[in-house]
């Protein structure tokens, strides 16, 4: 059985739809790539799995489980937690701070402060530092690393590298494997195509709400995969 299965949904914000008769399967312990260009959905669709949109229609199921109706609280003691676009790290709390915030629905596993410190080594020089005065790299690991903290079953990860200098987003990238060999699932928006297919076992790729090509990196040719980004 798949961890999550998102099956033809559709999801309005009142009268605009964001998603048409979308669907996905993750497998666990599988890192999925969703990528796309602005207003593609993207975020939309990790909002609808964590709880912060409600599809119209279509179902979404996690262990087997409908979830539609599950309030975003709830879902993260199931092992769904998010990791936002923009970070929103609380910034008059320290990144420390921050990270206990995330462990408010803790469910037993292997993060801790201590082992995420050792994950994201920036942390842990940083840990007293206000989330107002950290940099966006250190704003961006105090960010999953918040996440973690629920110790998920899936890590839903939205635009991780925007607004970060290259040398910084593989210095977060280069966490994924240490999340990835604790069994967590991972599902990662992306806009920057090439760190997309370096990290994920399939990709996803959304235009204008819909899907329009999926398969594994090495099936994908990049003249099909920037067809179907741009919707050429
Ligand atoms: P981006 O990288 O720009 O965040 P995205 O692929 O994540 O793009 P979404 O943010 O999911 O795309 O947006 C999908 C569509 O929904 C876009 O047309 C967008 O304008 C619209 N949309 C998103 N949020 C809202 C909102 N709060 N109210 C109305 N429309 C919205």
């Amino acid at each position: 059985m798949p961890l999550l299965e998102v099956e033809n949904i559709d999801v309005f914000y009142g009268d605009v739809q964001a998603i048409f008769g979308l669907s996905l399967t993750i497998e666990e312990g599988q890192t999925l790539a969703v990528i796309g260009a602005n207003g593609a959905g993207k975020s939309t669709l990790l909002k609808s799995i964590a709880g912060l949109c409600s599809p119209a229609t279509g179902e979404i199921r996690f262990n087997g489980e409908r979830i539609n109706d599950v309030p975003p609280h709830r879902r993260v003691p199931l092992g769904i937690a998010l990791t936002p676009e923009g970070r929103r790290i609380f910034p008059s709390l320290t990144l420390e701070e921050n990270l206990l915030v995330g462990a408010h629905s803790k469910r037993s596993g292997h993060w801790n402060l201590a082992t995420l410190y050792d994950t994201f080594p920036l942390l842990a020089d940083r840990k007293n530092r206000l989330g107002t005065n950290a940099s966006g790299g250190e704003q961006q690991a105090a960010a999953i690393a918040r996440a973690l903290m629920s110790n998920p079953r899936i890590l839903l990860l939205d635009e991780v590298s925007l607004g970060l200098a290259p040398v910084v987003v593989e210095q977060i990238y280069s966490a994924l494997p240490a999340i990835v060999e604790q069994g967590t699932t991972v599902l990662v928006v992306e806009q920057d195509v090439n760190q997309a297919m370096k990290v994920s076992d399939r990709v996803q790729c959304l235009l204008d709400g819909r899907t329009v090509l999926e398969g594994k990196p090495s099936e994908l040719s990049r003249e099909r995969i920037a067809s179907a980004f741009f919707g050429i």
